[in-house]
């Protein structure tokens, strides 16, 4: 273990033994950089070579860098809740996007930093963390990013690069304060589709993926370099990780959130801390990234929240030996297929599945020789902790404690890739490893799509359209898009018309099929589909935007102006549809009243640029 924490750990354990000593050190700046689907092995200082990666590399040498960190759930949203809580996603219950969760069972870090007295702030790239979900607690400021505000009919655009994060974290880290502050930046440009920036297709071309992680690394290098110039990096804590890897093609998945090897468990976890941790130290014991949470707090010299799963990977002794677990509840949840659990122990990893496997996992890393047969004996102590996982899961979830995504959250999770669950069990559910295939051809269908390939991509998709172990809303939603994006709206409105006729209380569809009937100038069909739309989501200030636009083609502004305030009165926040109610304002003539609203949108710090910009001229348009 580190022997520079002795300064630490001496105030903490003074404090421990009641002592009155007080903490030697000023309380530390924290920064939680979080890349989204970051694999280690694509980082130099995890023995990478294909990649250029050198302000993380920096970052590790600078600091302790975990070369056996696991997620316990690779999913965004869950694999988040246990970074800032220290819990378990067995124990928490959100176990997969699009889940939120009213109470959660301790305070996250977040809330702990801000009970400090420090300045708090979240930038955060992708709806899947949107405030609509609860990681908002405790922070001062939580930008959404351009998933804030996105109208139902702007899914697509609901990421943020990482350039355009950084460039507001680094205006946010700018402020005077006298404080120290919490940062958490997510940057999500590693998570599919791939699409790197243009110099960074051409270096790593027909490998876009590494291109991402390329790409990222220069934005986490103008983050640190920020901090240096700052004067601040000295009495900053930095914390680097992902939520969870990627599979890119290995046992047959393309992505991430079904199976349970390691090419998605495994992760990055790097601390650097001036003058605390010893620079250059790599450690080799296996840990979980709720250790993180009860680490960070430790290294701040803030005491431990109760009732966490995680150890201070840094305090005396280090992590003890314990075995570790790992859920996988999306194949259930979305397709009908059987739960996974993994458990890795002592040098060897048991997955839990309708057909059970056994890996010697200090031997044979990439997960290849299923020794289940052969050493009868040595998976049933493991068997058995998976069932303590199980039942404690299924209680849980049997709780409620963690409530199910509401309408508008699964149209926007369902445009970024990830199917709308839940969906009832089948009788006979399938093991994901046998038809894990298909998501994978789903995978590559929507990575060609995103790569302008339409016509593969559509073949792709068409020939998914007959297989049964897939949910079809998903592949007719993909070919619906295509249509569009190849100017066949007929086929387009056919398709999403049959996905509504599947899944009537979808509002994606609808909001599409009301975009369709205005383009082709059928307002009263756009008017009728609207109100249907924002009746399915009366607070979703997408839906109400739509339906007072529909009123105002249709002729009847009066009627859109009352749409946009009852909109409005229930989501408050939605700048989109402030903007539509200023300028119906304009266009009737009432020019203060429409000044007001403008003014309550770019008062709002988090709004998207765009959003912004078009508020501003429309102001300047007012003033003249
Ligand atoms: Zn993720």
């Amino acid at each position: 273990m580190s022997g520079a924490r002795a300064v630490v750990l001496s105030a903490g354990l003074a404090m421990l033994a009641g002592g009155c000593r007080p903490a030697v050190r000023p309380p530390p700046n924290v920064v939680l950089v979080s890349i989204d689907t970051l694999r280690p092995d694509r980082l130099g200082c995890y023995g990478g070579v294909k990649v250029e990666t050198p302000a993380i590399d920096a970052l590790a040498v600078a600091g302790v860098r975990f070369q056996n960190a696991f997620t316990p759930v690779p999913l965004t949203l869950p694999a988040h809740w246990t970074i800032l809580t220290g819990v378990e996603p067995w124990n928490h219950g959100v176990v997969d996007n699009g889940m939120t969760l009213s109470a959660p069972p301790v305070a996250t870090l977040a809330e702990r930093f801000a009970a400090a007295g420090y300045d708090t702030a979240a930038f955060v790239s992708a709806f899947v963390l949107h405030r609509t979900f609860g990681l908002d607690r405790g922070f001062a400021r939580y930008d959404d990013g351009p998933a804030a505000d996105a109208a139902l009919d702007q899914l697509l655009h609901a990421t943020a690069p990482a350039d355009e994060r950084v460039d507001r974290a680094l205006s946010w880290l700018r402020r005077e304060r006298t404080r120290p502050f919490f940062l958490w930046l997510h940057l999500f440009d590693p998570h599919a589709p791939y699409q790197p920036p243009a110099g960074f297709r051409a270096r790593y071309a027909d490998r876009p993926y590494d291109g991402e992680v390329a790409f990222v690394d220069t934005q986490v290098a103008r983050l640190l370099a920020a901090l240096d110039r700052s004067g601040q990096a000295g009495r900053t804590l930095v914390v680097l990780l992902s939520d969870h890897g990627e599979s890119l093609g290995e046992h047959g998945e393309e992505t991430h959130g079904v199976l349970l090897y390691d090419a998605t468990l495994r992760v990055p976890l790097i601390f650097r801390m001036p003058g605390v941790i010893s620079a250059g130290e790599v450690r080799q014991e296996e840990v979980t990234l709720a250790d993180v949470a009860p680490t960070v707090l430790a290294l701040a010299g803030l005491p431990a929240t109760p009732g966490v799963d995680g150890r201070d990977l840094l305090g005396p002794g280090g992590p003890p030996l314990r075995p570790l677990g790992a859920i996988s509840e999306a194949p259930r949840r979305r397709f009908g297929w059987a739960p996974l659990i993994a458990i890795r122990e002592a040098g060897w990893k048991f997955v839990a599945a309708p057909r059970p496997e056994l890996y010697r996992i200090a031997e044979d890393p990439g997960e290849q020789v299923d020794r289940i047969a052969d050493e009868p004996g040595r998976s049933v102590g493991l068997a058995r902790a998976a069932r303590r996982i199980e039942t404690t899961l299924r209680t849980r979830l049997a709780a409620r404690s963690a409530a199910e995504p509401g309408n508008e959250a699964r149209a926007r999770l369902s445009a970024l890739g990830y199917v709308s669950g839940p969906r009832s069990t089948a009788s006979a559910s399938p093991d994901p490893k046998d038809v894990i295939r298909s998501v994978g051809e789903l995978d590559r269908a929507f990575q060609l799509f995103a790569e302008g390939r339409l016509e593969e991509a559509q073949a792709r998709l068409r020939a998914l359209l007959v297989r049964s172990d897939l949910p079809s809303p998903t592949v007719l939603e993909g070919l619906a898009r295509l249509a569009r994006l190849q100017g066949d709206d007929a086929e387009a409105e056919a398709l999403y018309l049959r996905l509504l006729a599947q899944e009537p209380e979808a509002p994606g569809p609808l909001a599409q099929l009301v975009r369709l009937a205005r383009e082709r100038g059928d307002h009263r069909t756009e008017v009728e589909r609207a109100r249907q739309l924002a009746q399915l989501s009366p607070a979703d200030g997408g839906a109400s935007r739509l339906l007072a636009e529909a009123l105002i083609a249709a002729g009847d502004p009066a009627e859109a102006e009352a749409e946009f305030r009852r909109g409005l009165a229930a989501a408050p926040r939605s700048g989109w549809l402030r903007l539509g109610l200023a300028r119906l304002l304009m266009a009737t003539r009432r020019g203060t009243e429409a000044d007001r609203e403008l003014d309550t949108i770019t008062s709002d710090e988090d709004v998207p640029g765009d959003l912004a910009t078009e508020a501003r001229a429309l102001r300047d348009r007012t003033a003249r």
